[in-house]
Parts: structure tokens; sequence; C-alpha cells
């Protein structure tokens, strides 16, 4: 077999190994060795590795048909996926507009909202507010409302610019403050934005219900959502939450909103509705924005594969999966679990200087002095020391760089779903070894 990689290419030249096959929240390259998928992929795999019920019902639809285009006709298994979705969903999300992915979901719903309102005839609304860091996809609109300096740098000059406000970030406050005294600076601070650029001009405000990538599974305190909420109400402002990362089970609840009841006028999903075993998102919203939309004409936009019967038919069967084996409340009670024993680590482990998150979206972030919060130098790439010596130990972990991708260290520990007790032993026994090993070089 050739196992040559020279004709591909992605971010780096780094020599990867091939994967011969993967189960469960294991997973296996071609020299045999075994690997914990401690974060899911991209956080995507929220039903795990090789489930039958999935190569099943691909089978099934294969003997039907693998693609209709949808201004022909529409498909079963996208109708069937849109109903059980509107039905599990926030009583006014009453629409679904499928697309393939994450990045292509945040362009969606930022497209049906400018639409919206230039059919309204307020086409001056077209700024995004969204939060520094963020992430939202590596298009150029979906980098317009993206925060994450490595990312952006190349392309500034072709990508809108966009208003950015303070993500919700306690342990690293952008305005050196503690909450609850800071009274929620950072939400009110969408209100400076609005005030300062005018409401007439802005669409809406985006944000990850919790934080992803960027800042490492940051929770808002309490009360943020809803002082995000009267502030685009007041303004007349959309909100769109961008739950690619979120949904479906990952936080501990199917969506992320339903913590906090916040209600959105679009939200974007991907990742986990497919969980890895095919490419799909979608944007979730209302009758009346979909309203306009129709009655002005139809929506301007739409991607080829959208509503493709075979991958809505394994959203479908992702679906019914993670409610049959109720994976949202195990995120939530293994999340827990896991958490608290990051929280132990954390008292072994004086490199680790802050564990959060919420459900199965949990993060640790690296510090040279805990008490002063004090990173380490960007080019010492302490995540990625980490994430290599978890990798040679047999976890997978999700590195990156909490400071808007220029400096400090954070890994994301997202296990599938299905992740056990024993499991998450496993991934915490594996965790303490490679901390050990970082720390011996970097302490
Ligand atoms: N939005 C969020 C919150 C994400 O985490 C991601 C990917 O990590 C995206 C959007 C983009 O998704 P994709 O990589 O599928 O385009």
């Amino acid at each position: 077999m050739n196992l040559s990689d020279k004709y591909l290419f992605y971010q780096t030249r780094k020599q990867l190994p091939v994967i011969k096959k993967a189960e469960g929240i294991h997973m296996w390259d071609h020299s045999g060795k075994e690997y914990i998928d401690g974060c899911s992929g991209a956080v995507i795999s929220n039903i795990g590795y090789g489930n039958k019920r999935i190569a099943q019902r691909i089978a099934q639809q294969a003997q039907e048909t693998f693609f209709a285009y949808r201004i022909h006709f529409e498909n079963q298994p996208a109708m069937d996926l849109a109903r059980k979705l509107v039905s599990l969903s926030a009583s006014h999300l009453k629409k679904i507009f499928y697309v393939s992915g994450g990045s292509e979901a945040v362009e969606s719903a930022m497209k049906l909202c400018l639409q919206y309102y230039h059919t309204k005839g307020q086409g001056t609304k077209y700024l995004f507010v969204s939060r520094k860091p963020s992430y939202h996809g590596c298009t150029l609109g979906a980098l317009g409302i993206t925060s994450y300096s490595p990312l952006e740098i190349p392309f500034k000059a072709a990508v809108k610019a966009n208003l950015k406000i303070p993500a919700p970030f306690c342990y690293r406050c952008a305005y050196g403050m503690a909450y609850p005294a800071c009274g929620l600076r950072c939400a009110h601070a969408l209100e400076e934005a609005i005030l300062d650029n005018g409401a007439e001009n802005i669409a809406a405000f985006v944000a990850e219900p919790v934080g992803g990538a960027s800042t490492g599974a940051t929770v808002p305190p309490e009360e943020y959502f809803s002082v995000i909420q009267s502030i685009c109400r007041r303004y007349d402002i959309m909100l769109i939450l961008d739950e690619v990362m979120t949904g479906f089970g990952r936080t501990g609840k199917l969506f992320a909103y339903e913590h906090w009841n916040v209600r959105a006028d679009i939200v974007a999903l991907s990742k986990g509705m497919a969980s890895g075993y095919y490419p799909l998102g979608a944007i979730m919203t209302s009758d009346e924005i979909v309203d306009v939309i129709l009655d002005g004409g139809g929506f301007a936009h739409g991607h080829t594969y959208a509503g493709n019967p075979m991958a809505c038919a394994v959203g479908e069967e992702v679906l019914d999966i993670i409610l049959e084996s109720d994976l949202v409340s195990n995120a939530a009670v293994i999340g827990d679990y896991l958490k608290q024993g990051l929280e132990i680590l954390q008292n072994s482990h004086p490199i680790i200087g802050d564990v959060r998150g919420l459900g199965l979206l949990l993060a640790i972030e690296l510090v040279k002095d805990r008490q002063a919060k004090t990173p380490f130098a960007s080019d010492v790439s302490a995540n990625f020391m980490l994430a290599d010596a978890a990798f040679n130990h047999g976890l997978i972990i999700y590195p990156r760089k909490p400071i808007n991708g220029l400096k400090g260290d954070h890994l994301l520990v997202a296990p599938p779903l299905i992740t056990t007790e024993p499991e998450a032993d496993t991934i915490l026994e594996r965790l303490d070894t490679s901390l050990t090993i970082v720390e011996k070089t970097l302490m």
C-alpha cells in the first residue's frame, strides 16, 4: 500500500499517520497504534465512530438516490429531518435551510439577515457585530466576523470590516475586571458599538453561545445573553447564534441556547448534525423572516449540494441516535465528571491555569505562572507541545491560542458524547502523563 501524502496539502508540512479504522471513541492508524479521540476530530464526532446504524442508513438511501437537485425535487430525508429539527427547537424556529458545513451555515445566516433588511427597505443595515476572539468559519464572509489574527491577517484587504466587541472571557477579561463587579461590561459593549455606528447601519450580532476553538470553551456569565437579547431588541438588531460547535448535545442541551433561553433570530448548525459521517449543515429561522424573503422574490443564495438526500438521511439517523441513546444527558453527566477530573489534574499540575467549559465542550489553559496568569512566549507553543505529547500517548486534543490566536495556550477536551466514565478516566490518565512530560520541559 502507498501511504505517501506528497500530492496532498493542508495547513502545514507535518507528516501525519494514516487512519485505518475508528470505532466508538477510539481510532487506529496503519501501524496499529490506538488513540482516544479526546476532541471528536474538530469537535464534530458527537455520536462517535463506526456506528453501524449510519452505515445501514447510507446503504438504504443509496438504493433510492444519492442526489436530487433541490430546485427540481423535494426529498423525503430532507423533509423528515427538517420536521424533526423544527419540533425539537425553540417554538419560533420553524424553517430550515440546508448547507454542507459550518462556514456555509454562517454565511447563509449572514446573507439571510442582509437580504431580509434589504427587502424591508432597510438596506443600510449591513454591518455585523461579533466578538473578539471568535471563530465563525474560513470563507471570506464568515472570516469577516471571526476574530483570530493568524487566520485574518493574509486576507484583511479582501474581508469586509465588521465591528468586534470583547468576548465574555472572564479568565482574561479585556477590561481587566472581575464578574460580577464588572456589571457585564462586555455585554453592554454591544450597545456602545450600536450607538457609535448607528443602529440603522447594523444588521446583527453574531455569537457562539459557548466560546469554541478561539477562546477555548468559555462559558458566558449567567445574565450575558439576556443583556445581549434586550439590546438587540431595543435597536432592531438580529441575534444570530453560531451553534456549529455547540449544537446537537455538545454542551449538555440539544442546543446551547437552551441553557439561557435565548431567542435567536437565526441559528447556524453543522458539525454534530451529521457527526462527521457526511458534510451537512443548516440554518434555522422563523416564518416571519422567511416570509419577507420569499414574498420579496426568494432567497438569492444556495449551494449545489444543499438538501442532499444522502446527507439529510445521515443527519436524521444521527439525530435519532442522539435522542434514543440520550446522548444529551450523557454529555451533561460525563462532562461534569470529566471537568472535575481536569480540576483534579489542575491541583497537581501548576501548568494548568484554568479549566472551563460546559457539557463535553471543555478546555484547559496552560500558563507559565498560575497566580499571574502569565502565558508562555508564543514561540514556545506549549499548546502544540502538549497536543503532540498527548498524541504520542494515544490521546487527541485540540490546541489553540486564546489571546486572539497570537498568544496563550489552550486545548479543547471534547470527546464524543458517547464517552463513558471509564473512558473519561483513560483520557485523564493519558493527559496526566502528557502534562508531566511537558511540565518537565517547560516549568
Ligand atoms: N462556526 C464555529 C463556531 C466553528 O467552530 C466552526 C468550525 O470549527 C465553523 C463555524 C466553521 O465550520 P466549518 O469548518 O465546517 O466550515
